[in-house]
């Protein structure tokens, strides 16, 4: 997320770039999502939600919730301590979880916004153009 933002901010600069990313299974990083097929299991095995306390980050976030994309998680979240015992985490600031799972948000932005050159990873390091 942090390489397709900063190509964002630069493009709204005009200047253009193109980002390189090594993830072999989809854009996104650590904002990675598996399927599981064929229950259409959703799995966020990074982040499982955000908070917001930036103003630009919040301009993106409301688009995303236009878009339904995001949208704002109401159920209980907290900490498993050892022997069992649950602690749930204050509730506010506000929690965004992604609708179908994190990796859209990443798919969105270069879908509207970035243009994606065609290559092949050769094998985890290496890549062709
Ligand atoms: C288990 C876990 C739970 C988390 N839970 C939360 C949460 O609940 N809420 C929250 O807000 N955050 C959470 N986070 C943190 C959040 O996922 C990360 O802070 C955020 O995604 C980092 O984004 P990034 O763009 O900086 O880095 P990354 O997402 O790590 O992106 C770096 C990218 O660089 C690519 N790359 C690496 N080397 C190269 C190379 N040589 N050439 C080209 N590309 C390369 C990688 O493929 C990757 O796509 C969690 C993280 C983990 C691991």
């Amino acid at each position: 997320m942090a390489g397709l933002l900063c190509a964002l901010s630069l493009e709204k600069r005009g200047v253009k770039s193109t980002v390189f990313d090594t993830g072999m299974h989809g854009l996104g990083g650590r904002m990675g999502t598996r399927v599981i097929d064929p229950q259409q299991l959703i799995f966020d095995h990074a982040a499982q939600f955000f908070t917001v306390s930036d103003s630009r980050f919040s301009k993106l976030v409301d688009y995303w919730l236009e878009k339904g994309l995001v949208r704002e998680w109401q159920g209980l979240v907290g900490q498993l301590e050892l022997g069992g015992r649950f602690v749930p985490l204050p509730s506010s600031p506000p929690r965004f979880i992604g609708v179908n799972g994190m990796r859209p948000l990443a798919d969105s932005l270069l879908s509207e916004w970035l243009y994606l050159s065609k290559l092949d990873a050769w094998c985890r390091l290496l890549w062709s153009m």
